[in-house]
């Protein structure tokens, strides 16, 4: 009998504190649906879902005929399944880690080196970068997902710096003016003048932030009492204050767009675009990389030098940072979306009720399928038994294997990640 190729996985669940608790969570209502054993803990956070190979949470393989393997074992012994491409590649090793993420309090405000700073902080600082990888990523909503992401038009800022004496404070009239001077000069201009307020407000020293944040907050609280608070800015100031009281990030939000992702819509977050997760449910995917310098909204390690001397200071609107999918020309049911990086690829795949079998596409590429939405049965050439699919259900498919999916009664939402050299 041939050697499973295509099987379901149980994924590694992170329990971080930051994520959202109980069955309000997508990660934990994936989990609940797809193992009758899970029982959901009202009080516990339920942050992410890991499908991958990544050694802090390596899928289990669920396959009586592939006893006690984790996907990583069983990848490094069976190297074809990565598809001939992908195997030279990336070193006979999945390149990707594919995520869901069910966020409850804001996670570091961040940015992601590129490769060739990845090599030097991880020469430098290892403790601090585990890896020499860079590491870009893409959120796809599946809730409205709220983040933030890239710099505001210099506009945007210069409105909250006359709005806003305490931002002004620690900014200094200094920068601001370089700023104000900026506006209409070339890019280069305009990035020092970003990078100089930029660097102020985070190297601005922590007694004088606490003392201009409280000054702030009492400000917009009494606004919020009296039924006139200014603007959406004041309401995600005092959520973030209220989660990280006292840190410097919260100032952040007169830097970076605020933006809401309808579901289905995304964000790529290349190398050096400072970002941050604040509250929704998304997958995510990402080269395999645990690199990221944080500064602020966050109890983790801090390197402020490096991520203000990294980032990329290009202003601009924030729904130029959504990422828009392509549609496939074959197939109506399908979307991809394909960031400018070698390391991974996502697909989109919804089903309408209407359509009892689906076939999924043979790929170059291992890939990982999850389940979002339906139910189906599974078959491959190389399975005897077809696999059930439920809402939750993840399944590794070597490269090169098709699968046909029959459908239940109700239409099927799948992502799929694959790597398309
Ligand atoms: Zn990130």
């Amino acid at each position: 009998m041939a050697a499973p190729r295509v099987f379901p996985l149980a994924c590694a669940l992170q329990q971080y504190a930051w994520g959202k608790k109980g069955s309000g969570s997508e990660v934990a209502q994936l989990l609940a649906s797809s193992d009758p054993l899970f029982v959901i803990e009202e009080d516990k956070p339920y942050a992410e879902l890991w499908m991958g190979t990544h050694p802090r949470g390596d899928a289990r393989i669920l396959d009586s005929r592939l006893p006690q393997k984790t996907l990583g074992q069983w990848i490094a012994e069976n190297q074809d399944s990565l598809g001939p491409k992908v195997k030279e590649a990336f070193q006979g090793r999945l390149p990707f880690l594919f995520k869901v993420l069910s966020v409850d309090t804001a996670l570091s405000i961040q940015a992601h080196p590129d490769k060739a700073l990845a090599e030097k902080l991880h020469r430098q600082a290892p403790q601090h970068y585990p890896d020499a990888n860079h590491k870009p990523e893409m959120a796809i909503a599946l809730t409205p997902f709220q983040g933030l992401c890239g710099f505001r038009p210099v506009e945007e800022i210069l409105t909250f710096l006359a709005k806003v004496p305490e931002f002004l404070f620690l900014i200094g009239d200094d920068a601001a003016a370089q700023l104000r001077q900026s506006l209409g000069q070339g890019p280069r201009v305009v990035g020092a003048a970003l990078q100089s307020c930029f660097s102020r407000l985070m190297r601005s020293e922590k007694a004088a932030v606490a003392r201009q944040l409280s000054l702030l907050v009492g400000r917009l609280s009494q606004q919020g009492a009296a039924g006139s608070l200014e603007d959406a800015c004041g309401e995600l100031l005092l959520q973030l204050h209220r989660q990280y009281p006292g840190d410097v990030g919260c100032f952040a939000i007169y830097f970076l767009n605020p933006l809401t992702l309808q579901p289905g819509e995304a964000m790529f977050l290349e190398a050096n675009v400072p970002h941050a997760y604040l509250r929704g449910d998304c997958v995510e995917c990402m080269a395999c990389s645990d690199n990221t310098v944080r500064a602020g909204l966050t109890p983790k390690f801090l390197d402020v030098p490096t991520l203000c001397a990294m980032l990329s200071y290009t202003p601009g609107p924030g729904r130029d940072r959504l990422f828009a999918p392509t549609q496939s020309a074959q197939d109506p049911c399908l979307a991809l979306f394909d960031p400018p990086v070698p390391d991974f690829t996502v697909m989109k795949v919804e089903v309408p009720g209407s359509v009892e079998e689906y076939q999924l596409l043979a790929l170059d590429s291992a890939s990982i399928l999850l389940v979002v939405q339906g139910m189906a049965t599974a078959s491959t050439p190389s399975a005897p038994e077809v696999i059930p699919l439920r809402k939750g259900s993840v399944l590794f498919i070597s490269a090169r294997e098709s699968v046909s999916l029959r459908l239940a009664a109700e239409g099927l939402l799948l992502f799929r990640a694959c790597c398309l050299l």
